[in-house]
């Protein structure tokens, strides 16, 4: 028989955060109790950007997480961010995923695939919030198959000009900082680059601004570049590498996403809990119905399970381990929690849940999008299968 004694007290897998992390965790629960629930419904309603809040978020030193230390961040990496961003997406889903996108989709990048002179240049003030970040790689017929892109750079010297309407772009309006994915040549994938557009480079607007479904207080708009001359000193990584760069970064932003499900479902599950165990007999005993109790037992769990998928991803990927099919796994069933919980807890509180009364109407509205963007489910039920079907 196999000799196991030496596996005796073996520990295999720890669920607890770090004491460190655990810290952290409650400064951010902190943060975004204080500054972000007393004015999250009312910037959704007015569709206003949550300036005071992203400010507040940098003062934190929230802006700063995926940014190295010598250039003035953090460097607390996937697993920290995702802590973080669970507490900021479960009061206010608009900040949050300002700071994701600033985070995960430009500061991260910039941080893996820029050269020093990028990083010196954009990383400090990102880190201080001073520059913002945008993400700009989707087009009107290019969302889901991103290597469709048609937006142009052509080489002219030392720079690049750039021509093309990008779409859908996130806090765009805001942003002082894009990294924009271009063609650079006719081939489907390798003729995709990546440049550091600052916005006030002549020939860069704002097209249209989005009236939303949810995320009411996160500007989506549409970025104009008309002939924009951009040095070529802010190409980022290689020519003609810019896809790869796109899909790694997308790894990072999907944990992003993922953590702002976690954020939404949580929320939904403690109104949830909140309001049921208000119902209560002469004696004191639970009074909700059964199925009442039966819901919030499978989204507790559920929740629990879900968070596990995330933090799993993100230990992967701090330690540089490819997570391309457990960030999927993350965000797929996130999302999909997220706006079932949501949804659970606009029926079960009833008008309460429906009216704004409580803030499950707009759990409702802002989960929807997490199973749109960073990739729709069925691209991240794609990216399993791939991955499982795999030799
Ligand atoms: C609020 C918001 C913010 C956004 N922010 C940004 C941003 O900051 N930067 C940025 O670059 N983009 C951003 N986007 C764009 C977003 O990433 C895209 O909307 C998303 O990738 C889906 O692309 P699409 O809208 O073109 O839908 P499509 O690609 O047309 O997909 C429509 C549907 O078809 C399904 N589908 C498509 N292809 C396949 C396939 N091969 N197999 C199976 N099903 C498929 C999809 O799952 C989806 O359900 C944002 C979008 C929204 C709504």
């Amino acid at each position: 028989m196999t000799d196991t004694s030496a596996l005796a007290g073996a520990k295999l897998i720890d669920f607890e955060l770090s004491s460190d992390l655990r810290e952290f965790q409650a400064r951010a629960r902190e943060f975004a109790l204080r500054e972000l629930r007393p004015n999250a419904a009312r910037w959704d309603v007015e569709g206003a950007y949550p300036d005071a809040g992203v400010r507040a978020a940098a003062t934190a030193g929230f802006l700063g997480i995926t940014i190295p230390r010598e250039y003035g961040g953090s460097a607390l990496g996937s697993l920290a961010s995702c802590v973080m961003l669970e507490e900021l997406n479960a009061e206010c889903a608009s900040t949050g995923v300002t700071v994701s996108v600033h985070n995960s989709l430009v500061a991260a990048p910039l941080a893996k695939w820029g050269n020093d002179a990028q990083r010196r240049r954009y990383l400090p003030r990102m880190a201080k919030g001073e520059m913002i970040g945008a993400y700009c790689l989707s087009e009107a017929g290019s969302g889901s198959d991103a290597a469709a892109l048609r937006c142009e750079a052509r080489k002219d010297g030392d720079r690049y000009v750039l021509n093309g309407p990008k779409l859908w772009i996130t806090t765009g309006s805001e942003a002082d900082l894009f990294i924009v994915f271009a063609r650079t040549s006719d081939e489907r994938v390798k003729g995709i680059s990546a440049f550091l557009v600052e916005a006030t480079y002549p020939g860069v607007g704002v097209g249209k601004k989005e009236r939303k479904l949810g995320i009411r207080a996160s500007p989506t708009v549409e970025i104009l570049l008309d002939n924009v001359e951009v040095p070529a000193a802010n190409l980022l990584d290689e020519e003609g590498n810019g896809f790869t760069v796109a899909l790694d970064t997308l790894d990072g932003g999907r944990l992003g996403i993922a953590s702002q499900a976690l954020g939404i479902a949580r929320a939904s599950v403690d109104l949830l809990r909140d309001r049921l165990a208000r119902r209560t007999d002469a004696k004191g005993r639970p009074a909700c119905s059964q199925a009442a109790q039966w819901e919030l037992a499978d989204l507790a769990a559920e929740l629990d399970g879900a968070r596990f998928l995330t933090w799993r991803a993100a230990i992967l990927r701090d330690r540089g381990v490819p997570c391309g099919r457990e960030a999927a796994m993350a965000k797929l069933v996130t999302s999909r929690l997220a706006n079932r919980a949501a949804r659970s807890a606009v029926a079960l509180l009833g008008e309460e849940g429906a009216s704004g009364a409580t803030a499950a109407e707009r759990y409702v509205r802002d989960a929807r999008i997490t199973e749109i963007y960073e990739g729709a489910t069925d691209i991240q039920r794609l990216v399993v299968a791939r991955a499982e079907l795999s030799p």
